[in-house]
């Protein structure tokens, strides 16, 4: 009883954030937690070339419409299309670095890569498919066949509350 109780002030000294993140390392599987940092870090650098390469087409484009200087307003409004496509792109990859900024973040702190509803761990080949998927397959199929009775539940239960309304 007296040994259990020091062990546990013990373990409450050590409790600082590192001593979490050193025990939490500890329990994920080290080749897994390389293989996953891996898969997250080729995803990160993929998607910054691809922003960096998006970012000097837009000004090389914009340095040569500004060289050719004539262009007619239907032309000159879809090129403001077409920045605003890129543009929207460009969000979007900055939206997915940093989405795989907070996963390596989790990744550190080990409650990467495991299930959200059962906490199994994630097939590694489900996460380079999909590295923000927070379930493994099995409990992802069951939600979506479970989505898709609710939402057939809803659709009935609003067509029945419409007709209640229109009687009342
Ligand atoms: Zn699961």
């Amino acid at each position: 009883m007296n040994d259990a109780s020091s062990e546990g002030k013990d373990g409450l000294i050590m409790s600082g954030q590192q001593a979490a993140k050193e025990q939490a390392k500890e329990n994920m599987k080290r080749g897994r937690y390389d293989e996953l940092k891996g898969i997250l870090e080729e995803r990160r650098r993929e998607i910054m070339s691809e922003v960096q390469g998006r970012m000097r087409d837009v000004r090389a484009e914009g340095a040569g419409s500004a060289v050719q200087g004539v262009l007619d307003a239907a032309e000159s409004s879809e090129l403001d299309i077409q920045d605003e496509i890129e543009f929207a792109l460009i969000q979007m990859k900055a939206e997915t670095l940093n989405k795989i900024d907070e996963a390596l973040r989790r990744l550190e702190e080990a409650t990467y890569g495991y299930c959200f509803e059962c906490g199994e761990e994630i097939s590694e080949r489900r996460l380079r498919a999909l590295p923000f998927a927070v379930r493994c397959k099995d409990c992802e199929e069951a939600r979506e066949v479970k989505q898709q009775r609710d939402r057939l539940m809803a659709q009935r239960r609003g067509a029945a509350s419409l007709f209640i309304d229109m009687q009342g």
